[in-house]
């Protein structure tokens, strides 16, 4: 079912995003975490994808299992750089064929591990384009979700710039949004201000991380320009060796956030799990009686 439906109802949205496993043993686990998280009754769960189109095989099965076999409402993630368009074109009727109707469009990185990496001819160079592509070859059928920014995406050299971008995605035909991981919400209900100001009217998730291993999260927290308050990062810094202890900060530390987001109106919560689900059940079942029915 077309998330952007489920959102108009002024429902709110639980989500969950998974990345597609590179061995059967990650395919098992992947599949044990999302029938726990199912018991959540998630509105969606998200599959990513690698920008460099190396998931595509392994997106779409994940995405296919996940409609089929465990009944869950799905949206694939697809970026743009790698692929011409007559390929992500391909991708997206395969998609309408197995019945998948909502699709996160994206642009990308160039792979990092790839200094020669260079787009192939014909591909889009920035995530609108696909948005457009969508909107020109299936009118309506697709909802859209595109990714924003609370904190600025690392390219952009000003707030200005973010959110003359981000509207041109909405305008190009966007539903809805999700964002990147904040760990200070003040970035989003001041990005959300300005979305307000620029008349940019879609629903807008914020995306929550558990942090569950302190060094993973630093590192993905700088490379996509999300800052850690200093208090955090001071607890964090004292246990960082104690696995346990980390997700105990994590967990409390999140589940302070979501309860802030959901008692000030945010239109829902989307969890990037790591295809794990403890961390993620225990903030869920914390703020669960916060949420409106
Ligand atoms: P865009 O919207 O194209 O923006 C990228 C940058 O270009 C921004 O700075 C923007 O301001 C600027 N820009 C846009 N249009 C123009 C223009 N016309 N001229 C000049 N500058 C412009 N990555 C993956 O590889 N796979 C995933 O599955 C994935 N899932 C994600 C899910 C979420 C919720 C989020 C927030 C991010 C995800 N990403 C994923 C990361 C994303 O691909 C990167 O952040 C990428 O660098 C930007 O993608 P985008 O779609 O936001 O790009």
């Amino acid at each position: 079912m077309k998330i952007s439906e489920i959102l108009k109802k002024g429902t709110f949205s639980v989500s969950f995003e998974f990345f597609p496993p590179k061995t059967q043993e990650g395919v098992v686990q992947l599949f044990e975490t999302i029938s726990e998280l199912k018991n959540l009754k998630p509105t969606f769960v998200s599959v990513t994808y690698g920008a460099g189109g190396s998931t595509r095989d392994r997106t779409r099965d994940v995405v296919k299992r996940i409609h089929e076999e465990v009944g869950l409402n799905v949206m694939a993630h697809l970026t743009c750089i790698a692929h011409p368009k007559e390929e992500l074109i391909d991708i997206l009727e395969d998609y309408k064929r197995i019945g998948i109707d909502n699709i996160l469009a994206l642009r990308g990185d160039v792979p990092r591990d790839k200094p020669d990496w260079r787009p192939p001819d014909g591909a889009c160079s920035y995530a609108v384009e696909l948005v457009r592509l969508i909107r020109n070859h299936f009118g309506n059928y697709f909802c859209v979700c595109v990714a924003s920014y609370p904190e600025g995406h690392p390219e952009s050299p000003n707030m200005e710039w973010e959110i003359r971008f981000f509207k041109e995605k909405v305008e190009a035909g966007a539903d809805f949004s999700i964002t990147q991981m904040f760990f200070d919400n003040r970035y989003y209900y001041e990005f959300l201000d300005l979305c307000q100001k620029a008349n940019i009217n879609i629903p807008i998730i914020p995306g929550i991380m558990p942090i569950t291993n302190f060094k993973q999260i630093k590192k993905f927290a700088s490379m996509c320009g999300a800052t850690i308050p200093q208090s955090l990062v001071e607890k964090l810094e004292k246990v960082e060796d104690n696995p346990k202890e980390v997700t105990k900060i994590g967990v409390e530390f999140a589940i302070k956030q979501c309860e802030d987001l959901i008692l000030n109106g945010s239109p829902g919560l989307h969890f990037y799990t790591l295809n794990r689900s403890k961390a993620t059940l225990e903030i869920f079942s914390a703020v669960k009686h916060l949420i409106r029915e």
